[in-house]
């Protein structure tokens, strides 16, 4: 019986199926639940008899290739991904603790890590002392109840790497459980977890997206803690879109090439600032001047040191806003990791909730500028800041 206008419309093509060819790409399963033929099934699924997706809050295909890739560059059992890295950053540190627990974090961190962990985590009774984890060992500060320590690869935006190694035996030694995020090295150049770590989280927004068009989060560990994640992920509930998902699968494709050529460019870059004579200082983990130099080569794989660098201008503030007002194609975006090379001004973006003298503290001076290198002929881009550098400090 020929159906009805609107029933047509609605279960025309219901059972989509390739034929003999597929597609070469992944599909976008762009759904948000799943359809059985019968209850048997669907128990199944819920079981684990059978693979098969529900509710895409629960997972969905495109989660699952996206989560396999990055669990096989990570060499972890198993990963998940979320809407954005501080969900993941978030659960992965909630699924560790409980009310009257303790952490240990890194000083520097990223502004988002550090107000969960100060001001959200303090609303769950769970206390944390905040180590300089490159100069101090954590050692003395752990408690009976500390449960968790959370740091980054690289910090933003001294860009000093610590000890993973060391960091993990203390860490094990008091039964606790080490979250690195690794967001500004990727796997290409570090994997947290043949150092020790136990969970690595990711800002997919950064490098692993690499193109400036996704928000996800990602985080990789074992079968254990990825069941605990996933338990408090589906319940507060940050899914990432099929959509974003796929883009990101797609990212990842070529994430090897990216950071290869974001790593050589930002290398010849820094060269480039440390002989110039307008900036102080330059932070790069892959010059032989930075204080980590030694730690980032025996961790990092392939002489490859990452994209992201700092320059101290000599001419303080009024300099480094002269020179992010005058370049062109570099552009002022805080934010990090895309094919273009850009600029950030930590003191009023990333770090702007610290006072005077806490950016003090951290070595954050008024001239310092972090820089995000592109992909883009390097030579071009230093023309580019060596023509504008020239320019500053000069009545126009
Ligand atoms: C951007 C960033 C985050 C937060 O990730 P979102 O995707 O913005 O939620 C966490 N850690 C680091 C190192 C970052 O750069």
């Amino acid at each position: 019986m020929q159906k009805k206008f609107s029933t047509q419309l609605i279960h025309t093509g219901d059972k989509f199926a390739p034929s003999v060819s597929y597609s070469k790409t992944i599909p976008i399963v762009q759904t948000s639940v799943f359809a059985f033929d019968d209850v048997e099934s669907l128990e199944q699924v819920y079981d684990g008899s059978a693979g098969g997706h529900i509710y895409t809050r629960n997972g969905n295909p495109v989660h699952d290739a996206l989560n396999d890739i990055v669990s096989g560059a990570e060499e972890g059992e198993a990963a998940l991904s979320y809407s954005s890295g501080m969900a993941a950053i978030s659960l992965s540190i909630i699924a560790q603790v409980k009310a009257g627990d303790h952490i240990i974090a890194a000083n520097v961190l990223y502004g988002g890590s550090f107000q969960f962990i100060k001001t959200e985590l303090a609303r769950f009774d769970v206390s944390v002392s905040f180590v300089d984890t490159v100069r101090e060992s954590i050692n003395p500060y752990f408690r009976p109840n500390t449960r968790a320590v959370y740091v980054e690869t690289i910090s933003n935006p001294m860009m000093e790497v610590i000890n993973l190694q060391a960091i993990a035996e203390t860490t094990h030694r008091h039964g606790a459980k080490l979250i690195v995020d690794n967001s500004f090295a990727t796997p290409v150049i570090c994997q947290p977890l043949l150092l020790g770590a136990d969970i690595v989280v990711y800002s997919a927004t950064k490098y692993l997206g690499g193109h400036s068009d996704v928000t996800a989060g990602v985080v990789v560990s074992d079968r254990e803690n990825i069941d605990r994640i996933y338990t408090s992920g589906l319940l507060f509930g940050p899914t990432l879109s099929p959509f974003d998902a796929w883009l990101l699968v797609r990212s990842l494709r070529t994430l090897e090439l990216r950071i290869r050529q974001h790593s050589l460019n930002a290398l010849k870059l820094a060269e480039y600032f440390a002989g110039h004579p307008q900036i102080k200082t330059v932070y790069y983990p892959g010059l032989p001047s930075s204080p980590t130099y030694n730690v980032a080569r025996r961790l990092f794989h392939n002489d490859l040191f990452g994209g992201m660098l700092s320059i101290d201008l000599a001419g303080g503030e009024h300099h480094a806003y002269e020179l992010l007002r005058l370049l062109e194609t570099v552009k002022f975006v805080p934010s990090l990791a895309g094919v273009a090379t850009s600029t950030s001004y930590p003191a009023k973006t990333s770090h702007r909730a610290l006072n005077d003298d806490e950016l003090q503290k951290a070595g954050i001076s008024k001239g310092l500028i972090r820089i995000s290198t592109g992909l883009e002929n390097i030579d071009d881009v230093i023309e580019e800041f060596d023509k504008t550098l020239g320019k500053i400090g000069k009545k126009q």
